[in-house]
């Protein structure tokens, strides 16, 4: 998730919490529902602290699965709420089917927990009597219950074996124990691909957020898949298979019309700048478009090359790169081998890599 359209809550336990602008549409889509059914002031905020509060839960929710991630040695970014729910962004995560197993599980957990301490609390404390409620709206006699409810609900929803939710990777990971992990998440992520088709045809008949959760559901398993199957050839293949050493050059004090003349004439996606002929930094297709667009052709190349991109090392493996390259959304990197410039290694080089290693593979195999 983009964090410039998302609102900044704090960091507890070093995690970044945010709240996405489309929240914002799920409050006022509950004003829109409750003033519509002729409800009071009273009444329309009281819906919308319920759905606070819920939300609340779903944050710990992800603080379940987060916690368990770092415990057991994995790494958590951020947590961001969307008006479907929350999403953690664990950068690193365990990968043994056991951890993996606890990581999920934890989540539904922390919801099962909050349920049982509401039904101890509606025992001790809470002394209406739960048969005459009234369930129409919500009002303070009837919060808690509805919250109970709700809990109990997330817990159940997530519990539907859809790969990437928390049921289909509990799934997988009770797979992973008995086949190889690959394997594992193509099976996972064909059952979650159905019920996404499932919740995105129900949606149309009951809830249309449900065809919005259909949709994550669907990209999340092509797409977690789609990493697996990059992390099963990559993993094989080290920096310097595929270093790239023929590479263009072009000095800082360039400007950025030279660098546009001489684009046109390549097919190369970004440029080795030197600085005093030792390397300064990376000049991308897209850096030199935006530069153009902002300095106008006069414009010097060491005005937009990117000099902060974090080198790598030849026998780092090919995987690594290309998730750290994904992540920081970098084109092109610099490969040093003691602090000495060897070359560069091109995302799309990598993407290529793969598709023809994956089309070896199937002839072989
Ligand atoms: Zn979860």
């Amino acid at each position: 998730m983009n964090s410039r359209y998302s609102l900044n809550l704090g960091k507890p336990f070093g995690i970044k919490v945010s709240v996405h602008w489309t929240f914002s549409l799920l409050i006022a889509w509950i004003v829109f529902i409750t003033v519509r059914q002729g409800l009071g002031t009273t009444q329309v905020l009281m819906h919308v602290f319920f759905i606070l509060v819920l939300f609340l839960c779903v944050v710990l929710h992800e603080f379940g699965h987060s916690l368990t991630a770092i415990k057991l040695g994995g790494k958590v970014k951020s947590i961001t709420l969307l008006p479907i729910g929350g999403m953690a962004n664990i950068t690193e995560m365990p990968e043994n089917p056991r951890d993996e197993f606890l990581i999920s599980a934890a989540g539904p957990m922390v919801n099962i927990v909050i349920a049982g301490l509401l039904w101890i609390y509606l025992g001790l404390f809470h002394t209406v009597d739960t048969d005459q409620m009234e369930f129409t709206t919500i009002t303070f006699s009837n919060f808690p219950v509805i919250l109970l409810a709700a809990n109990l609900f997330i817990v159940a929803f997530n519990l539907i074996p859809a790969f990437p939710m928390d049921g289909g990777r509990l799934f997988r990971s009770a797979l992973a124990m008995k086949m190889n992990r690959l394997k594992a998440t193509r099976i996972a992520k064909d059952i979650g691909q159905i019920f996404a088709v499932m919740f995105i045809f129900a949606g149309l008949f009951f809830n249309p957020f449900l065809i919005i959760i259909g949709f994550f559901v669907f990209l999340g398993a092509k797409g977690e898949y789609e990493m697996m199957r990059y992390k099963d050839i990559l993993n094989n293949y080290t920096v310097k298979d595929i270093l790239m050493t023929d590479y263009e050059r072009m000095d800082e004090n360039d400007s950025l019309e030279d660098a546009a003349e001489k684009h046109a004439h390549t097919s190369n996606r970004g440029y080795v700048i030197t600085a005093d002929g030792k390397y300064a930094g990376i000049l991308t297709k897209n850096a030199l478009i935006k530069g153009l667009s902002v300095y106008g052709k006069k414009g010097r190349i060491k005005d937009v090359m990117n000099e902060n991109i974090e080198s790598v090392k030849p026998d780092m493996t090919l995987f690594d790169v290309y998730k750290n390259m994904q992540l920081n959304k970098y084109d092109m990197v610099p490969v040093k081998e003691n602090e000495k410039f060897k070359g560069v290694l091109d995302i799309e080089n990598i993407n290529e890599f793969f598709m023809i290693q994956r089309a070896m593979n199937n002839i072989t195999s």
